[in-house]
């Protein structure tokens, strides 16, 4: 992956917590301690950079960088950069002239900067596709005040400074002035969002950098691999183990009634349990730990609701709250019924609104028919033949989903009081099926997401 100065992007306090977490600092750092870069990987401080620019620069200067930094653009000359902050600030370092930045509140943070190749000004660019000019940058256009399907996250500069591109965080590209169009990743859902963008010195083409190391190559830019990271990098998953091993003698606690968001529920309960004593709350937290293993296999940054599986509750309230609290880009609670001898099979439930979950009824839905299609696939048990329609059944009584403000659904993997299903579902092998196909449900929902932060 090759990405210059000008391709740095550093995310700022001025955006959504998710998205200071996922973004990747791609090459240069310019960091308050000094003058430090990140090369090839590798960081170095100024004085150990020094012999690449002998003999040409004068010698720098070490000076603070104004916070948060979130772009960096180079001179002509090679000896000098300007680094540019959320609000619009510029520093001048080197060689590179103060040609001014902003002051005073924006309504949206600056996100990249492009220097005009002869080195006399540069542009800002800020998330709602706003351009400011400084030096002899020319205005060619904006999108500023136009309508955007994602913010916009970067910029490049054709090599005569005639133009410039924008590109969204959806792989969207904008074009102004002589720079052409060559393509975008617009319509093609991408896990992770686009970062970074850069310009191939014809200018006729340019390459963009996504959260995940996936580069996308248009025009005459070379596609020379890429080396993304695994498949869920950059993804949060709270996997909630139903119940706990010590609920059942701890009820003065479990017994405690919570608000779930429409009526009392009881802060947590034993959980059910097969005829030969299997507990549902071993079963949960064995098939929670297998889920965890398959999602850290694929990148995914995986939160507990419990650590153990000897403790008490937490209560469904707080289950609920820790989700929402990793800013969980997807939630599962995972259960085994206690229902009719007669029937066997799996359920997923999911949220009905209530007004605190409504934002995310709609894509639990999705993260539910995702999960159940992946059991159904795997065959490792059918739908339950008792609860619910073809394995879904929405649900307004369980705190898990009234209260999450994150994609969330229970799996209730089988029913322990099923002959059948309980022989089945006390073995290891079978609950690690279960648990690949949870997490294949959980990574297809995950990966037809324009997962954006
Ligand atoms: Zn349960």
């Amino acid at each position: 992956m090759v990405v210059t100065r000008r391709a740095l992007r550093l995310m700022d306090a001025g955006w959504p917590g998710a998205c200071r977490r996922v973004l990747v600092v791609t090459l240069a750092v310019v960091a308050a301690a000094g003058a430090l870069a990140v090369v090839g990987g590798r960081r170095a401080t100024a004085s150990t950079l020094r012999p690449a620019a002998a003999g040409s620069c004068p010698a720098p200067a070490t000076h603070p960088v104004p916070s948060p930094p979130v772009a960096v653009a180079a001179t002509a000359d090679g000896c000098g950069y300007w680094v540019a902050t959320a609000a619009g600030g510029v520093a001048s370092f080197g060689t590179a002239p103060p040609l001014g930045g902003l002051s005073g509140p924006l309504d949206q943070p600056v996100v990249g900067m492009a220097a005009v190749p002869g080195g006399g000004g540069y542009w800002l660019v800020a998330a709602d596709g706003g351009i400011f000019s400084f030096g002899d940058a020319a205005f060619y256009g904006s999108m500023g005040g136009k309508p955007l399907d994602q913010p916009v996250v970067g910029m490049a500069a054709v090599p005569g400074g005639g133009g410039y591109w924008l590109v969204a965080a959806d792989g969207g590209i904008f074009s102004f002035g002589d720079a052409a169009f060559y393509g975008s990743m617009g319509g093609h859902p991408l896990l992770r969002g686009v970062v970074a963008m850069e310009a191939t010195p014809s200018g006729h083409g340019y390459l963009m950098l996504a959260a995940d190391g996936g580069v996308f190559t248009f025009g005459d830019a070379s596609f020379e691999g890429t080396a993304p990271g695994p498949v869920l990098a950059g993804t949060r998953v709270t996997i909630d183990p139903g119940h706990n091993g010590g609920n059942f003698a701890a009820p003065g606690i479990i017994d405690q009634l919570v608000w779930n968001g429409r009526s009392f529920e009881t802060c947590d309960t034993t959980g059910t349990a097969t005829d030969t004593g299997y507990t549902e709350a071993e079963f949960n937290w064995n098939v929670a730990r297998y889920l965890q293993a398959d999602l850290e296999a694929e990148g995914a940054d995986v939160l507990l609701t419990r650590s153990s599986n000897s403790g008490v509750g937490p209560c469904v309230t707080q289950r609920a709250a820790i989700g929402n609290a990793f800013d969980s880009d997807a939630a599962v609670s995972i259960h085994a019924d206690g229902g009719p001898p007669y029937g066997r099979g799996f359920t997923v439930l999911e949220p009905v609104a209530d007004g605190v979950n409504d934002a995310i009824v709609g894509p639990s839905a999705v993260l539910g028919s995702s999960i159940r299609d992946a059991i159904v696939a795997s065959g490792v048990e059918p739908v339950s033949t008792y609860d619910g329609v073809d394995g879904i059944q929405p649900r307004n009584d369980l705190a898990g989903t009234n209260l999450s403000t994150v994609p969330k659904v229970f799996v209730e993997c089988a029913n322990m009081r099923n002959a059948l299903d309980a022989s089945l579902l006390v073995q290891p092998s079978w609950q690690q099926a279960m648990a690949r196909a949870i997490a294949s449900g959980i990574t297809a929902f995950l990966a037809t997401r324009s997962a954006v932060h």
